[in-house]
């Protein structure tokens, strides 16, 4: 019997064999981690089964109602919420459902989380061989947060630290999806591959992803290799781990304006295979405890945050860890309320991301000019990372249009009126200084973008949203952000 996990509805009513939500007072629901987009939702509906699911798709198809899909609410940009509409929250449909031992292709629901995917993964390989390590584990999550859905992976297209990865589309193997009809679609590169292409990177708005089936790769011992490094050295440095064949690596810069340094030195630490490694179960890691500390300093001296790091991580140089679970990582939930309080913040305040991407040869070039930049307007950088990115041929609407350098900032932002206008000014900025070195931005971190920045760096928005329309002429899938992108494209060049 279809049910639904319904616990922050004042009533319910039983319809048919599923319990259906009645219209609660409103809810307010915000993004985790920058706190930016309360939104008020006239309900949230838990699914326990895809039965359940799929009957509040076709209820609200049925009242002409749109409906947003969220996982774990991490994503800035409100892709996940839809003002004043029904919520669909995917984190109950989370089972591990099955692992093809000889092909590594794990099935699973798309609500699950980082850590039970990994350890499901795991579970059913120990339970068939109790001896030995895991075979399979996942190439690649996203960094700085774990508890993160696969579905929400899929429909930003993620990334993580891989060298020579391109985005998480090519570990897909299959998803199915219910669609605005209701109906259950079978995607993959011969099975609805249109659909397929347009949901990995789709932000929820072709259906909900309901099972995936996910490619993971061999799992080996991994030796992390840690140098302090000038940025001018971290191209050769890149090019020489990648050609020695290390797996994973980031470049994690100097945040402190007054540094000469700022944003051009950093910590450079790769992931090295080793074969037949003993990985020790307990390597030498900073508590959470520590990780708030360095994250205070980063707001207060962030000289002092800044040679912490650098140290703990330099004495972390040749770890050993496994290829899977050295992704996962620590985050602070509500971090931020907590600083405000020991900062006596005159008004709330968080971080929020953006990532730019250039060519590798422009590199240097930007930094520079982002330090530039961000000294100028006085924007806080609390950390940033860069990555690299291979070119992804697959998504309709790829982020990752060509390889790329991955710029990631975690700015500073104070949550009053004038805090927000020197946000959205410092994100564009850093957009311009993108897009004239023939480079891109993340599409949906924040909304900030330009007309004219969204259309150079993705020109095929309009098929995009094209797209969007001929599959769910009437948009039963809809969110803020899918409202504000199609209100910005209609603004008169
Ligand atoms: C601290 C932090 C670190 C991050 N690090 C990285 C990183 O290293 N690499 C990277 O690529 N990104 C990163 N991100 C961005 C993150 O990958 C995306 O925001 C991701 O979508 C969040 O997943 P979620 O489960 O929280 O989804 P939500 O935020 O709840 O939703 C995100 C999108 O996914 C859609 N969605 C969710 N579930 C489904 C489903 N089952 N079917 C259809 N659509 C669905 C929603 O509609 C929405 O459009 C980071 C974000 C934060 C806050």
């Amino acid at each position: 019997m279809p049910r639904l996990r319904n616990d922050r509805f004042t009533r319910e009513g039983a319809r048919g064999d599923t319990l259906v939500s009645m219209m609660p007072a409103s809810t307010l629901v915000n993004d985790v981690h920058s706190g930016l987009n309360a939104t008020n939702v006239c309900g949230i509906h838990q699914p326990i089964s895809i039965d359940a699911l799929r009957e509040v798709i076709m209820l609200a198809a049925s009242r002409g109602e749109s409906v947003a899909v969220c996982g774990s609410r991490h994503a800035m940009g409100g892709q996940q919420f839809l003002s004043n509409a029904q919520l669909i929250d995917m984190r109950s449909l989370s089972r591990v459902i099955a692992l093809d031992m000889e092909h590594g292709l794990l099935t699973v629901e798309a609500g699950i989380q980082w850590p039970a995917l990994i350890e499901g993964a795991h579970a059913l390989q120990r339970a068939r061989a109790p001896t030995q390590e895991p075979h399979w584990g996942i190439a690649q999550k996203q960094t700085g947060a774990d508890a993160l859905t696969l579905g929400g992976a899929l429909s930003a297209n993620a990334h993580g630290r891989g060298l020579t990865m391109p985005p998480i589309v090519h570990d897909v193997e299959s998803f199915t999806l219910i669609d605005a009809r209701g109906a259950s679609v079978l995607c993959s590169r011969s099975d609805n591959a249109e659909l397929f292409s347009l949901a990995i990177g789709g932000y929820g708005l072709f259906g909900v992803i309901v099972t995936i089936t996910l490619r993971l790769c061999p799992r080996v011992a991994v030796r992390r290799v840690v140098r302090m490094i000038d940025i001018d050295d971290a191209a050769n440095a890149a090019r020489r781990r990648v050609e020695a064949g290390f797996l994973y690596g980031d470049f994690q810069f100097d945040i402190d304006p007054n540094s000469p340094e700022f944003l051009t030195k950093g910590v450079f630490s790769c992931y090295q295979p080793v074969v037949g490694a003993t990985v020790p179960d307990a390597a030498h890691e900073l508590a959470p405890d520590d990780w708030e500390r360095l994250l205070l300093l980063a707001h207060i001296d962030k000289n002092e945050a800044f040679r912490r790091y650098a140290q703990h991580y330099v004495a972390t140089d040749g770890q050993l860890y496994w290829s899977d679970t050295h992704q996962l990582g620590v985050y602070l939930d509500g971090y931020h309320e907590r600083l405000d309080a020991i900062m006596h913040a005159p008004c709330k305040a968080s971080e929020m991301i953006t990532e730019i991407y250039v060519p590798h040869e422009r590199l240097i070039d930007l930094l520079h000019a982002a330090a530039q930049m961000l000294t100028q307007r006085g924007a806080e950088v609390i950390y940033g990372t860069i990555r690299l990115i291979k070119a992804d041929c697959e998504s309709f609407l790829p982020w990752a249009k060509a390889d790329y350098a991955c710029v990631i900032f975690n700015l500073h932002v104070h949550h009053s009126p004038a805090g927000l206008t020197h946000a959205a000014d410092s994100f564009r900025a850093l957009i311009d200084l993108a897009l004239v070195r023939g480079g891109s931005f993340f599409l949906t971190y924040h909304r900030y973008a330009t007309r004219a920045q969204l259309l150079t760096a993705y020109p095929m928005l309009p098929a995009f949203l094209a797209k969007k329309d001929a599959y769910d002429p009437a948009h039963v899938f809809s969110s803020d952000w899918h409202r504000a992108l199609r209100a910005t494209l209609c603004e008169d060049a």
